[in-house]
């Protein structure tokens, strides 16, 4: 038993404890309301991909370590979910890809970032972006637009775990290279993407630490063919045909 009270035997335990995760971060004021919903809504998804990660993801996420490694301005972008689910994680995948931290939230309050960075900070993160929000990414209004001049809206590949189909649309627009980690794979933020990953953020963001670990020594021609043959809509309708048609267990 854990301090959830669910017994590891029971067929959804891992599911049920990143639930109590997502529980947690709204205690601690790392979550927001909505987090709860687009949880139970990755939930669905998840059930029908069976809970793990499909060869598709896997390819894209090995694609997004290429670019990452490629990258001259990496920045992760976190929002309460993520720091709920994975900050552990996503510290690490920053570390191996020598990539920034921004706290980038939907219903952006102070307390919240100071919440979330401080979080991240003690899970192993050295520098948190996103308290200077002295720029805007085009075409959004006021508070979901506000990003670190130094931070996203200099980048060139950014990461966005979970993200707002609006938001992901705009930065698509700066001709970033947009890396989405998204279950739905109709959702607009993985329609977008220049890398959609149809995956839970538990699974796919330490899968890219593995991913940029190996990649590590690859020279800039070989990490140029990874990406390079690369396929999005291949990648999408792949996700696709596996929700639709999937045996579940
Ligand atoms: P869009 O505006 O892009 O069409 P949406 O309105 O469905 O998207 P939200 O509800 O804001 O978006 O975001 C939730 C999205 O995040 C959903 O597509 C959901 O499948 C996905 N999601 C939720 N939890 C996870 C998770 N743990 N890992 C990966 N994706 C997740």
């Amino acid at each position: 038993m854990s301090d959830v009270d669910v017994p590891e035997s029971h067929p959804r335990y891992e599911s049920l404890l990143t639930r109590h995760r997502i529980e947690e971060g709204v205690e601690k004021g790392i979550t927001s309301q909505q987090g709860l919903i687009a949880q139970g809504r990755g939930e669905a998804f998840d059930y029908l991909l069976g809970e793990q990660t499909i060869d598709s993801a896997d390819a894209a996420e090995r694609v997004a370590a290429a670019h990452l490694l490629l990258a001259d301005h990496p920045v992760l972008s976190i929002n309460g979910n993520v720091a709920a689910l994975v900050p552990g994680e996503i510290v690490e995948l920053a570390e191996a890809t020598d990539a920034e931290l921004e706290v980038n939230l939907f219903n952006r309050t102070e307390e919240r970032i100071r919440a979330i960075a401080e979080h991240l900070r003690e899970h192993g993160a050295q520098t948190v972006k996103g308290f200077a929000a002295d720029e805007r990414i085009p075409g959004l209004d006021h508070e979901r637009a506000k990003v670190d001049a130094d931070g996203i809206y200099d980048a060139d590949v950014v990461v966005v775990p979970l993200e707002d189909g609006d938001r992901a649309e705009a930065l698509g627009e700066m001709n970033k290279t947009e890396i989405v980690i998204d279950l739905n794979p109709l959702s607009r933020s993985a329609q977008v993407a220049s890398v959609p990953i149809v995956d839970n953020v538990i699974r796919a963001v330490p899968n890219m630490t593995a991913h940029a670990r190996q990649l590590r020594d690859c020279n800039h021609e070989q990490l140029r063919a990874i990406v390079d043959d690369f396929d999005a809509d291949v990648a999408l309708a792949a996700a696709e045909r596996e929700i639709r048609g999937g045996d579940i267990e």
